[in-house]
This record gives structure tokens, C-alpha cells and sequence, in this order.
């Protein structure tokens, strides 16, 4: 990479958290997912370091800098084989929901701890019966004299047993119908009211995904973040980072296992020269090197524009970043799979169990299909069949 796209300061945080990624790597994740532990030896380090809080405001904590730092981090951890799936969540989008609209008490309650990585805070949007279309979600909340009563279901939500809270979105009851008013809330772990049910997934990663019940939850007047009337904008200015993060991380993946195959196909030998040296295994893997480059381009150009401050031009490019890294990514994981013949399936390589990880990207936090119909509506002006 040349340093006309990324900065001297940039490659320098690059290669300090790919020595980092380096000295944990894919054993250490391995072996905390098989003994059903958290990273979180990695995620301290990683906080002492400022890697985790990079992105939130130095009088809080953080580095001062933003989603194109951030985003450097979780990809380079990732291509090291120990990505933390909980920075998309805890530091980019709560962190930058709470550093944007956050009162002073909830930015000190809650900053230098998201910064320093002694305290996380999970992300609820989704719910059974809405999904993809998040307009109609229908946790609501309700007031009873000071406080807030909160009650719904969100399905999906990764590591809410592991955060200090989750950042939930709701609707008021006075906007229980018609277009979607939402409303942010910090609800910590232990509420009355608020159970958690993991989901059995089959997913090999350090962090669990739980069906939320929220049962008439009361919460403090000091719960709600920012403006009950200016939540749209409050949640897309989070949903931005969530996607370039997501990027980020499918990049990170992706390069993993690019990087094993080519060391694979370098190595195996089974008829007069190794089998990398023969194209119908080595093109498969520059294009797939290639549609990682070009993914990680447009990540670039969306983490520059909203750290710009330019949010709806951020938004067509997280989108289309968000894309095109899902894809490069379920790209570059089966071909090294597949690279790897016998062997691609089997537990000592590791490999096999990033066919389903990968699929992550292509789902979540937007499916393909919905960043497909955005770009239809928004940047091409086609109708909507829904
Ligand atoms: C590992 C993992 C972690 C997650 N973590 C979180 C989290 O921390 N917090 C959180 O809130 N959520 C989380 N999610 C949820 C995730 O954001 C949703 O799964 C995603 O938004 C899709 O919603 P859905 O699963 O309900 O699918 P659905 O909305 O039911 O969609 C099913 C299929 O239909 C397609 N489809 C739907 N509507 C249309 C349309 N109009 N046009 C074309 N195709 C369409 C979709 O593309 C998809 O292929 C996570 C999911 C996973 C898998």
C-alpha cells in the first residue's frame, strides 16, 4: 500500500497491531473458544495499548482519532487470525453514539471505560419479527414519572453476557406506529427484567449471540442517550461505523485465509512443482487478493468521509464497503479452503470453520440484499418493490 492512500501514522498503527495480532494469533482464539473463554487477555492488552479507544475523544480517554483508525485495528487483528468481533459494537457504535449525543455524566460514566477496554457495552437493534426491516421494531418505551419502562424482544445481539450493558434501540409509545422515532437506551447487564437466552449458533467464535427479553425494564431518565426526538440521526451516526467495523472485519478474515492458502500453495508439492504454481489454484487466489484490495479501498473512502463528518456521503460508501467486503471475504475463505483440499476441512488447519464466520458478513449488521436495494433506491433512483 503506498503512503498516498494511507498516512505515515496510519501504517505505523498497521504494523504495531499486526505485532500485536502477531503474538496472540489464531492458537490463542482457538483455545479460549475451546475452553469457552473470552479474549480477554487480547482485549486488555489491546486497551492499555489505546487501540480499543482510538476513535473516542481524548478528554475521555481515547486516541482523538476515528472509524479509520478504528478500523485499521480490527482488520489487522483479524488478519492476524484474533479478530474482537466486540469493537464493532463496544467502542464503534456505542462509543460513538454516547461521544456524539451522550450527556456529560454518560460520556464520563462511560468513555474511558469503553477506551480502556475494562468495560464493553453490546448493541440491540434486531428483532424477531422486524429484521431486516428495522422500522418496524416495536420494543417500546414508556414513562412513568422520571423513569423509563422498557419492553420488548431483540433476537441476535452479540455479547451481551460479556458487556457492562447493552445500548438498546426502542420506539416511544406515542410512535408505536407510522415512521420510526427511535430511542436509545443503556441498559446494563443485570437489570430487573432484562433476561438473556444464548442462541445455539453454529458459529466457532469467542462471542455468543442471545435473544433478549426485555420485561417491563425500568430505567432512569439518565438511560436515555441523547434526544428522544432526534434518534434517527442518532442511530444512523452509530449504524456508519457498524458497517465500515464490519468491513474491517470481513477484510481482516478474508486476508487470514488468503495468507494461509498462499503459504499452502507455496509449500505442497504433488506432481513436479508446487501446487500455487499452477493458475487454476493461484488465479482464483489474486482475485481474491484483488476484490480484498478493492473492498479495503472503499473502506477507506467511507471511513474518511465520516470522520469528515460527512454522513450521509459516509453512508453509500459504509454500505457499498460493507458489501464488497462480505463478498471478498466469503470469496477469499472458500478458495483457501478449497486450496487446501483434505485439508481445508480439517480441525489442525482450521480453516473449514471460517466458511460459516465469513457468511457473518454477508448477513450482518445489513444483508447483501438490503445494501443491494439501497444502492438501487438511493444512488440510482429505481423503484421499490416494498
Ligand atoms: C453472528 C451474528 C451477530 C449479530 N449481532 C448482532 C448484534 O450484536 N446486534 C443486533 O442488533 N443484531 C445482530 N445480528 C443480527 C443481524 O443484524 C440480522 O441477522 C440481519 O440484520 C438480518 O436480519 P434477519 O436475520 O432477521 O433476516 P431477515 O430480515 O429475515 O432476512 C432474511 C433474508 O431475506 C432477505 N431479504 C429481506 N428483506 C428483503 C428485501 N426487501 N429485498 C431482498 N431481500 C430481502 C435478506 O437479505 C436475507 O437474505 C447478528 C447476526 C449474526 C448472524
Amino acid at each position: 500500500m503506498t503512503s498516498v492512500i494511507e498516512s505515515e501514522e496510519h501504517r505505523a498503527l498497521r504494523s504495531a497491531v499486526a505485532a500485536l495480532g502477531g503474538r496472540y494469533g489464531r492458537d490463542y482464539l482457538t483455545r479460549t473458544i475451546a475452553d469457552g473463554r473470552h479474549p480477554t487477555e487480547l482485549w486488555s492488552e489491546a486497551g492499555a495499548l489505546g487501540y480499543l479507544g482510538v476513535n473516542l475523544p481524548e478528554e475521555y480517554g481515547g486516541g482523538g482519532g476515528g472509524i479509520a483508525e478504528l478500523s485499521i485495528v480490527l482488520e489487522e487483528l483479524g488478519a492476524a487470525g484474533s479478530p474482537l468481533l466486540m469493537l464493532v459494537v463496544s467502542p464503534a457504535i456505542c462509543g460513538t453514539v454516547i461521544s456524539r449525543f451522550g450527556t456529560h455524566e454518560q460520556k464520563r460514566a462511560w468513555l474511558p471505560g469503553l477506551a480502556d477496554g475494562t468495560r464493553t457495552m453490546a448493541f440491540g437493534i434486531t428483532e424477531p419479527d422486524a429484521g431486516s426491516n428495522s422500522h418496524r421494531i416495536t420494543t417500546t418505551a414508556r414513562r412513568d414519572g422520571a423513569d423509563w419502562l422498557l419492553t420488548g424482544r431483540k433476537v441476535f445481539v452479540s455479547g451481551v453476557d460479556q458487556a457492562d450493558a447493552t445500548l438498546i434501540v426502542g420506539r416511544t409509545e406515542d410512535a408505536r406506529t407510522g415512521t420510526l422515532k427511535p430511542c436509545l437506551f443503556i441498559v446494563p447487564r443485570d437489570t430487573e427484567g432484562f433476561s438473556r437466552h444464548p442462541i445455539d449458533m453454529e458459529l466457532t467464535a469467542a462471542e455468543k449471540q442471545f435473544e433478549l427479553v426485555l420485561d417491563d425494564v425500568r430505567l432512569p431518565a439518565q438511560a436515555l442517550v441523547g434526544d428522544e426526538d432526534a434518534g434517527l440521526l442518532q442511530l444512523f451516526a452509530g449504524l456508519n461505523p457498524e458497517r465500515i467495523m464490519t468491513a474491517a472485519f470481513a477484510i481482516g478474515m478474508g486476508r487470514y485465509a488468503l495468507a494461509r492458502a498462499v503459504a499452502y500453495a507455496r509449500e505442497r508439492t504433488v506432481w513436479k512443482s508446487p501446487i500455487g504454481a499452477h493458475q487454476a489454484v493461484a488465479h482464483p487466489l489474486a482475485q481474491a487478493h484483488i476484490s480484498l484490495e478493492l473492498a479495503r479501498l472503499m473502506m477507506q473512502k467511507a471511513a474518511r468521509l465520516y470522520d469528515a463528518g460527512d454522513d450521509a456521503g459516509a453512508g453509500e460508501a459504509a454500505n457499498m464497503a460493507k458489501y464488497a467486503a462480505g463478498e471478498a471475504c466469503v470469496q477469499a475463505v472458500d478458495q483457501a479452503v478449497h486450496t487446501l483440499g483434505g485439508n481445508g476441512l480439517t480441525r489442525e488447519f482450521g480453516l473449514a470453520s471460517l466458511v460459516t464466520a465469513a457468511r457473518v458478513a454477508r448477513i450482518a449488521p445489513v444483508s447483501r440484499e438490503m445494501i443491494l436495494n439501497y444502492v438501487s433506491h438511493q444512488t440510482l433512483g429505481l423503484p421499490k418493490s416494498y
